[in-house]
């Protein structure tokens, strides 16, 4: 893991692909000036093969270039894995839209605009070194449902990552972990890892994946795993409950990196760069809902919880129950209070929730509701219901987007899909 610095003196490693002598120079000198390290090439294909060699952070790319035109750089560098993560901007003179589309539907993450100020590229840089990623491994509640009918949204229970600046954290050890670990070891080439993974609670769907996760068998990794003490066991006691000889041929304390359990509660941590706090979910048992900072960036997830104004009413039967149910999720609304990304509970439609009330799971009417609340900017819709069809998921996303339209606000509503990968930049 790379050591952290703070947001705006991130440096990176820039590529400029620029046939045109005087623009490379000037955007070689203004990004040097920043403290970045910039590399450039002066035609398509020159720049392909340095990207290759020594993958970038910042790609900046012109279109019309000998060789290998802009396009076909974009096509090359989205196609290749070592070049994967690279943030690629295209910077040209051609203003028509259809070209800016085209090139940000090749996976271009912006469009500089020729002739272009010091400061617009400056700050186009800064914010896509800035930037963090949050993934899905898996997003669905309760059991994997894997089929025909979930390959969009994705069949895994949950796991979730957010990298940035180098450094990441795993939340949740569902089945969707399993390839996440496959991925994080075929990344690491040979060296030792360190991982931080946050667990929720210890119900199956969200632990179920770790036995199956390849570097913790891997000797010299580290796995650092934190989560909430049980009603009456150690979060370490619980993890080897599930791989006890009955259950799973290896134990835990037989896996070979170094592993540490920690039991966490309200108290805020630190993980790298990450600052957590945790608050305790609405949920059967004790489970904990994190909120993730790192540079004025916030990701809350928050899931597994069951509004308390959605079920007291349902069991307490005394006038103003409601208004006291609303006072108690103000716990969770504290929780997510102006995130990036809200990750919600938001498993059931009403309909369901009316015959489901008390198994722990959100209305994702209510996620609509306590997103505005929190005055979250985007809302993740995730613990997909086992039983939800892609085409339900893509009902339930448009539904909640009515919801939040017909309230007047602009939040973001998605649905968390498996492998499609959010961006979010730290202020
Ligand atoms: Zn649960």
């Amino acid at each position: 893991m790379k050591t952290h610095a703070p947001a705006t003196q991130r440096s990176g490693h820039i590529l400029v692909i620029e046939d045109h002598p005087d623009i490379r120079e000037l955007i070689t000198t203004i990004l040097q000036a920043d403290g970045h390290h910039v590399a450039s090439a002066h035609d398509g294909d020159m720049g392909v093969q340095m990207a290759q060699r020594d993958p970038p952070d910042v790609i900046l790319l012109d279109l019309m270039m000998p060789k290998l035109h802009g396009y076909q750089v974009l096509q090359s560098l989205r196609a290749n894995p070592a070049t994967q993560r690279s943030s690629i901007i295209v910077v040209s003179a051609k203003a028509y839209a259809s070209d800016k589309r085209k090139a940000l539907d090749m996976g271009a993450v912006a469009y500089l605009q020729k002739p272009f100020e010091a400061a617009a590229l400056r700050a186009i840089v800064r914010q896509h070194l800035n930037k963090a990623v949050v993934t899905f491994w898996g997003a669905r509640g309760s059991i994997a449902a894997p089929g025909p009918g979930t390959l969009r949204y994705g069949g895994n229970t949950p796991c979730v990552t957010l990298s940035y600046g180098g450094a990441q954290i795993i939340l949740d050890a569902g089945t969707g972990i399993r390839p996440l670990g496959v991925s994080l070891q075929a990344g690491a080439a040979g060296k030792p890892l360190e991982v931080n993974l946050l667990i929720t609670h210890t119900h199956w769907d969200h632990i179920q994946g770790f036995p199956f996760f390849t570097p913790a068998f891997v000797p010299g990794n580290r796995v650092n795993v934190y989560g909430p003490h049980s009603a009456e066991k150690p979060l370490d006691k619980v993890l080897r409950g599930q791989m006890d000889p009955e259950y799973f041929p290896v134990a835990l304390g037989d896996m070979a990196a170094t592993i540490t359990v920690r039991d966490v509660a309200m108290d805020p941590f630190q993980v790298g760069p990450f600052t957590v706090r945790a608050a305790y979910m609405n949920h059967p048992g004790m489970t904990l809902g994190y909120r993730i900072e790192a540079d004025g960036l916030v990701v809350a997830y928050a899931t597994d919880t069951e509004p308390f104004r959605a079920l007291l009413p349902t069991v307490i039967r005394t006038e103003g129950v409601a208004e006291f149910g609303r006072g108690q999720d103000q716990e969770l609304v504290e929780l997510v209070r102006g995130a990036d990304v809200y990750i919600a509970d938001a498993q059931y439609s009403p309909e369901e929730y009316a015959k489901k009330t008390g198994w722990g799971h959100t209305n994702y009417v209510d996620a609509v509701t306590i997103a505005i609340e929190a005055d979250v900017k985007r809302l993740v819709l995730f613990s997909h219901d086992p039983m939800h069809v892609d085409a339900e998921i893509d009902r339930k996303l448009a539904h909640c987007r009515e919801l939040m339209a017909a309230a007047g606000k602009s939040i973001e509503v998605t649905a968390a899909a498996e492998s499609v990968p959010l961006e979010v930049f730290a202020r």
